[in-house]
């Protein structure tokens, strides 16, 4: 049809057959935009999410995709769970899928690979098992770019986790451990000699040991201790003192760590601008508001990043770089 025809037609439109019309064209207008809100926006500035999980708390794949797109990620790099065990290294059974219900390998790889462009997978497998390094290598050679999420209750310095240590150094890619010191990856003062004998290793510090130890003054006690910050402490020597050594600002703990003391907080971001990665490590389903944690920690390193070249480099260009993107 021409547009003269077009015109003349609408032209014959009674009112009431132009508000019918209008509604059904506003019907389409309402399906449009929610289509529209499903896919990805091509959002002004990209984020790189190194830390989110599958199936997480029973969260559903679709669930976890808006959540991605509502929180404004261009990359999210999704991060297995090990298989199901027993043993000690996940307390008899009750840490096993993270202690979060996540999935594993295959499912995480399956999603990933059905996601191009817009997520990135990880490979895992419980560290001291003796065919942790074979299952986690299978999956490195089919393009995983991390081994994480380690989070086992196992010494950070034992043979099986070194084991591991050269398998990251081996294929370049980055290995994230979840310390929690007596429950997952102890001994986080032992580390300088692990950064040391592994130099062609990046680590990736996580959780509450690691952003508890942002404070000189840490007393050991609290997960998630509050009030002002000594600068100097464990995390921050580490990441000043190893160029190997790595945080991703995800969970609750690295949320905190964020709000405590804004004076610190500012400096902190300033100092270690090369060595900060966005994570989310967010369970929840809207991806904003107050119950995201993840959207809630982008907004504190938009907040207290001294400019935006810090800003930028911690929302994106340290994890492009980190991981070859
Ligand atoms: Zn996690
Ligand atoms: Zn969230």
């Amino acid at each position: 049809m021409a547009p003269l025809e077009l015109a003349s037609s609408t032209a014959r439109l009674s009112r009431r057959g132009f508000l019918a019309a209008s509604a059904a064209f506003c019907g389409t207008c309402a399906a449009a935009r929610a289509a529209e809100s499903s896919t990805p926006n091509p959002p002004p500035e990209p984020i790189i999410d190194i830390h989110q999980h599958t199936h997480y708390h029973g969260r559903t794949d679709l669930q976890m995709l808006a959540h991605q797109r509502a929180m404004g990620i261009t990359t999210t790099i999704l991060l297995p769970a090990g298989r199901t065990t027993l043993g000690t290294a996940t307390h008899g059974g009750r840490s096993n899928g993270l202690a979060a219900n996540c999935t594993g390998n295959d499912a995480v790889m399956a999603y990933a690979l059905a996601q191009p462009g817009e997520f990135l997978f990880g490979a895992n497998e419980v560290t001291d098992l003796p065919e942790a390094k074979s299952e986690i290598e299978k999956y490195l050679k089919l393009g995983a770019k991390i081994i994480a999420e380690q989070k086992f209750n196992v010494q950070c310095d034992s043979p099986e986790s070194e084991r591991l240590y050269t398998l990251a150094a081996d294929y370049g890619a980055p290995i994230l451990l979840h310390f929690q010191e007596g429950t997952y990856n102890s001994g986080f003062k032992r580390l300088p000699a692990v950064f040391e004998k592994f130099r062609k290793t990046n680590f990736i510090m996580h959780a509450q040991t690691t952003w508890a130890n942002i404070d000189a003054n840490y007393d050991w006690k609290s997960h998630y201790p509050t009030g002002p910050v000594a600068k100097g402490g464990l995390t921050s020597q580490y990441l000043a003192d190893h160029p190997n050594c790595f945080a991703d600002m995800s969970a609750g703990s690295g949320l905190n760590s964020l709000l405590r003391d804004e004076d610190h907080t500012r400096w902190f971001l300033e100092k270690h601008q090369d060595k900060i990665l966005y994570g989310s490590d967010c369970a929840d389903t809207l991806g904003r508001g107050p119950g995201c944690q993840g959207a809630g920690t982008i907004a504190a390193i938009r907040k207290y990043a001294a400019n935006k070249s810090v800003e930028r480099k911690i929302l994106y260009e340290n994890s492009k770089k980190l991981f070859r993107l």
